[in-house]
């Protein structure tokens, strides 16, 4: 028989970003025993390269700003389609939870009366960004460590055990959830390094394991990015929602190939620099759509002035959200009028004096010249639309993470959930996302257990099960090769479910998925179980199939283009379409099945915090004549 290492949790947190670590600090501080697990080295996880900031409305660089503002914004940047409770709570709530972070030791940028400062973003009406430097992400991921490693030195001074309470399990992939009926009853998984099973019993899991990003060829995401919390969601009773809106993000390096996809991070515009096309030309005044344009310059010097008296001018739009940015650069390179790699110019060099870079951008400047030798402080940079994150994730119920499906004792967070972004996310507003709904969920899953009449059992057949199914691709002789798998999955989403979409290639597209399926089902895996990538992947791409199913088929119904899911056969926003989520679950035999079902309305004093104007062109004319009930 095969080793399993057993544990016993109350709360098992999968992912170790700053949402698992928020909710892992929220269980713990409810006195639950708790265990975060990552895939990779504790530490390196999306959030830590999170550059620009986290967007919170604490009015400090301009005070009109407020909760209602930025909620205003987050509905604005999703085009309505966001689950508008999330975004509420959010914008409430992501003050408090910048300020706990200083509590834990984080050190904000000051501005020169002492308080956090706030920097400028797409979509964000006023400066909002805290931030440091443009290493947000390393500080706020940090302080939460440093957080868990203040708990655990007070549960040594209690029990003389510093994992009494809470313990990290780093380097270890959980492959299955394991339930009792339809409750959640443990997580099972693999040490990577020696390839030796581990089972967690625990009467809940919190999800926290970030994007999907992996599945497209080009990418700002890292390895780990297979979608493993969406599948496991999925196998496990839960539902996804929005899984067609993806974010390309408008700036990625394009140039060395080998480097191609990594981020170059919206500071660089949200700071003064400027996107031009190989003419020469600042493009992006020709691309402000309408339902925008009273908030965007038409001129440069307009624009310009804006960096210096925002109260009189208009931003300018190189600041539009990123779908827009996105599609323009996407429209530029077409017509012939990109780079020699296929990308524009992102300008600081003429806009800045070169001190003025470095101590602004210091990532930046050192990323470009170690990957692609290039001195930002003197040279344009060269960049493209990236894969970069998926709004789209578990549905959950706003106010506690808890998933809905049949599934209970199952909680989601930060980027694996859905709702909050809508169609498109705002920069800024997943590291505030992380810290409000990580919060939430942490305390959900612990009263949870607590209200539990008794605990769930694991039923060895289960765990004999997932053993086998994560042995197989061991013992499969003449398997697939994984890394051939993955690149033709690759080429498949990035080609034919990429940033502009067409009915036909995306009726092509999941015809190759159900071919790459059963390949997958026959993937190999040469060598044994210790430190083995090519079986590791082996075992993630059964996940990255099932979640690019559910976006390719959710891309395919959704007959409308909106944030980050354009089609080329339906070009404009539809409100009929505004009022639909898209909710993917899976059948008994493993097969994807997609519902339609209503966005939930928002409340009216929510949504008289919005011109007719603007909501005429989101709304329905049923819903405006309810609007001109309200508000009347
Ligand atoms: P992550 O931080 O992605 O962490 C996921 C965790 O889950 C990891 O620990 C991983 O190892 C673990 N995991 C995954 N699968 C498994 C498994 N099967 N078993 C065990 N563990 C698993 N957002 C902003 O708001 N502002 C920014 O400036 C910004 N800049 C960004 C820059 C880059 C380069 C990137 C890639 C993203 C950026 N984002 C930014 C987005 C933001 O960083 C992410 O959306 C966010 O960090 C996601 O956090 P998370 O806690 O949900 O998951």
């Amino acid at each position: 028989t095969t080793r399993i290492e057993r544990h016993h949790y109350d709360v098992v947190v999968i992912g170790a970003g700053g949402a698992g670590l928020r909710a892992a600090i929220e269980a713990r501080l409810a006195g639950k025993k708790t265990a975060i697990i990552s895939k990779s080295l504790f530490g390196k996880a999306h959030t830590v390269m999170a550059e620009g900031g986290a967007a919170a409305a604490m009015g400090n660089v301009n005070s009109r700003d407020n909760w209602m503002v930025h909620f205003g914004d987050t509905m604005r940047g999703g085009k309505f389609l966001n689950n508008f409770r999330m975004a509420e709570l959010h914008a409430k709530e992501a003050p408090e939870r910048i300020w706990e972070l200083e509590t834990y030791g984080a050190l904000f940028d000051r501005t020169k009366d002492g308080k956090i400062s706030q920097r400028n973003f797409g979509g964000h009406e006023y400066p909002r960004l805290a931030h440091v430097g443009d290493r947000t992400g390393l500080e706020l991921i940090r302080t939460l460590q440093q957080k868990i490693v203040s708990l655990q030195q007070e549960d040594f001074a209690e029990t003389g055990s510093y994992d009494s309470r809470i313990r990290v399990f780093a380097e270890t992939t959980i492959t299955e959830l394991l339930l009792d009926g339809n409750r959640v009853a443990g997580a099972f998984g693999y040490y990577r390094e020696s390839g030796e099973f581990i089972l967690l019993e625990a009467p809940a899991v919190v999800l926290a394991t970030g994007g999907v990003g992996r599945s497209y060829k080009v990418t700002s995401n890292s390895w780990e990015y297979t979608g493993d919390g969406h599948a496991l969601a999925l196998r496990a009773g839960a539902t996804l929602i929005n899984m067609e809106f993806l974010q390309f993000h408008p700036t990625g390096m394009v140039w060395p190939p080998s480097v191609k996809g990594i981020l170059v991070t919206e500071s660089v515009r949200g700071d003064g620099g400027v996107l031009r096309n190989s003419d020469g030309k600042r493009f992006m005044f020709d691309y402000v759509p309408d339902v925008f344009r009273h908030q965007y310059a038409e001129t440069e010097e307009e624009a310009d002035r804006w960096y210096t008296d925002p109260d009189n001018n208009r931003r300018p739009p190189e600041l539009l959200p990123r779908d827009e940015v996105a599609r323009a650069i996407n429209s530029e390179v077409k017509a012939g009028r990109g780079t020699k790699s296929g990308g524009v110019f992102l300008d600081v060099s003429t806009r800045m004096p070169a001190e003025t870079i470095t101590r602004r951008l210091p990532s930046m400047y050192h990323q470009f010249k170690e990957l692609a030798d290039v001195d930002i402080t003197k040279e344009p940079m060269e960049v493209g639309p990236t894969c970069h994150y998926v709004m789209g994730g578990v549905e959950v119920d706003p106010d506690s993470g808890a998933a809905f499906g049949s599934v209970e004792g199952l909680f989601a967070a930060g980027e694996v959930s859905g709702g909050m972004h809508g169609s498109n996310r705002l920069g800024g507003n997943s590291l505030s996302d992380l810290l409000v709904f990580g919060k939430r969920a942490g305390e959900h899953a612990a009263a949870y257990t607590d209200a539990l009449p008794k605990r769930p059992k694991v039923a060895t057949s289960d765990v004999e099960q997932a053993v086998d199914t994560a042995l197989a691709p061991l013992s499969r002789e003449n398997g697939e090769n994984p890394y051939t798998l993955q690149q033709d999955l690759q080429a498949v989403m990035g080609d034919l479910v990429g940033i502009i979409r067409r009915e036909g290639e995306l009726t092509d597209a999941l015809k190759r998925l159900q071919e790459l399926k059963l390949r997958v089902a026959n993937v190999g895996a040469v060598g044994g179980r210790r430190y083995n990538p090519g079986w590791h992947l082996a075992l993630d791409l059964r996940n990255m199939l099932v979640v690019s199913e559910c976006t390719a088929k959710a891309a395919l119904e959704r007959e409308e283009s909106r944030g980050g899911h354009t089609r080329e056969d339906f070009p404009k926003m539809s409100p009929e379409w505004r009022k639909l989520n898209l909710v993917c679950s899976l059948d008994d035999n493993g097969d994807v099945h997609l519902d339609r079902k209503p966005v939930p309305t928002m409340r009216d004093e929510l949504l008289r915090l919005f011109k007719r104007t603007e909501l005429s062109k989101y709304l329905t004319d049923e819903e405006l004549a309810k609007f001109d009930a309200i508000a009347t």
